[in-house]
């Protein structure tokens, strides 16, 4: 069973310990709470750097930090390792894989997924960019499909092993293109002198008129012209449709023939089932009020990618990044306490602190409120900015010291083919007991 102590003090379950949950709870810590954080995995996780764990630029653990290294020694929280499953809004309980749990306060942070918008040849086909263990997913099968390239004559053939397509023209698909691009030039001729890099395509396919549609015009054009300094080939007012594991169908009649797509062409929110019908919305994600408080609910608080905030100025909610996850959690941290001591809570007011994205070294463009910027300059802003998010100060000195490494080296040390193995259970051969 879950095993929480009761005790005096009034309860908050925080479901997520992503960015939301995670500020939620480092800020609640103080107040005279008892903080129950749940989460599927035992750890945080960095998604804007996923896409260098799957270009072997990262190790896995330099973007990921243990939960409970995060909370030591702090006596009101408690962390349990599970799956919530569904809320009981009536008996103020959510329901785990462990068991249940009470809460005086909810508040859910469960952030989003990969939409394959139903098509399910796509889902079970291409490879999504939500998790660390699918960035290590998509490092093993590029890895694989150069090994596997190696031994095929023919050139037709040979071509669904080389050639990658990445679906979504957002900040993911640009810098998972940049950096494959990077890959490309730099690293896969010298470890693999009997391949012809020029016969590998990487394709991205955007379905707006333009890269980095959130972006300003002039960002928009920048990082179009550097993947295409890189040799990238840019598709634009063009849907992929379906893909059957070794070629992809687009809605203009053309074909791509690879078995490597990467899926970063949207998400849906990870809504939890026992909430109200009007506090659904599209996408997957939860209607709430101008205090995060969801739709039809008392005592419940969604926030993050999985909560809509719905404005005359933003009808379709807040942006899914980082920012607004983390003021949302400041902001609900604090009325959390004013709500303790009878005080006015304060309704959310996002600031816009701008937005960027990297196309591999010395190449980034970047977007403050007032104005944009490109080039060396926009690189070291989201370098530092990145090192600064991280969690751990052993994982933004492992991150920095291997970004200095790769600068000056053109190399990454990470190529290595890493996949679990099942445990046989087969008998133990007797000649293997014989030495
Ligand atoms: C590849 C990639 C690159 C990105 N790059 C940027 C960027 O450069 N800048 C930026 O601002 N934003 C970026 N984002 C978006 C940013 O990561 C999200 O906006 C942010 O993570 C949202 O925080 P969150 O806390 O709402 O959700 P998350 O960080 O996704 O955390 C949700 C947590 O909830 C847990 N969870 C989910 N469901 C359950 C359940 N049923 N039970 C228990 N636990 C559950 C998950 O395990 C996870 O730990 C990127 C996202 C991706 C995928």
């Amino acid at each position: 069973m879950v095993n929480i102590p009761e005790s005096d003090k009034k309860r908050i379950v925080i479901i997520g310990g992503g960015f939301a949950g995670l500020t939620l709870a480092q800020k609640c810590l103080k107040n005279d709470f008892q903080i129950v954080l749940i989460d599927k995995n035992n750890y945080h996780q960095f998604q804007p750097l996923f896409y260098q764990v799957a270009m072997c630029g990262l190790e896995p653990s330099s973007i990921a930090f243990p939960l409970r290294k995060m909370f030591q020694k702090k006596s009101n929280v408690f962390i349990r390792v599970t799956e919530v499953e569904r809320i009981d809004v009536k008996a103020k309980q959510i329901h785990t894989t462990l068991g249940f749990v009470n809460y005086d306060f909810l508040v859910i942070a469960t952030g989003a997924d990969t939409n394959f918008y139903g098509n399910e040849n796509i889902r079970k086909h291409a490879i999504p960019m939500k998790s660390v263990s699918e960035a290590l997913s998509l490092r093993n099968s590029i890895l694989e499909d150069y090994e596997k390239a190696l031994t095929i004559p023919d050139f037709q053939a040979r071509q669904e092993f080389l050639d990658i397509v990445i679906v979504g023209g957002g900040a993911t698909g640009v810098e998972i293109a940049g950096a494959l691009a990077e890959m490309k030039k730099y690293i896969l001729p010298k470890d693999y002198p009997e391949m012809n890099v020029e016969e590998i395509d990487i394709y991205l396919i955007q379905s707006a008129s333009r890269l980095l549609k959130t972006m300003s015009e002039k960002s928009s054009a920048k990082s179009e012209e550097f993947l295409q300094d890189f040799g990238v080939i840019i598709k634009k007012d063009v849907r992929v449709n379906d893909f059957d594991g070794s070629t992809v169908y687009m809605n203009n009649g053309e074909t791509i023939p690879a078995r490597k797509v990467i899926w970063a062409a949207g998400i849906k929110g990870n809504r939890i089932p026992g909430l109200p019908e009007e506090a659904k919305v599209k996408g997957g994600r939860i209607k709430v009020d101008n205090l995060n408080k969801v739709i039809g609910t008392n005592e419940v608080y969604a926030i993050g990618d999985v909560a809509s905030m719905q404005t005359e100025a933003l009808p379709y909610g807040h942006p899914q990044v980082a920012q607004v996850a983390i003021q949302q959690a400041k902001q609900l941290a604090t009325n959390l306490k004013h709500l303790a001591n009878n005080k006015p809570q304060k309704p959310f007011a996002y600031k816009d602190l701008g937005s960027m994205a990297t196309i591999g070294r010395n190449r980034a463009v970047v977007d403050l409120p007032r104005f944009t910027f490109t080039g060396f300059f926009a690189w070291t802003v989201w370098l530092f900015v990145h090192l600064f998010q991280l969690i751990g100060v052993k994982n933004k000195i492992f991150v920095f010291i291997n970004w200095i490494w790769n600068y000056f080296t053109y190399d990454q040390s990470l190529r290595l083919i890493l996949t679990a193995e099942e445990k046989k259970n087969e008998p133990e051969n007797p000649l293997s007991k014989e030495d």
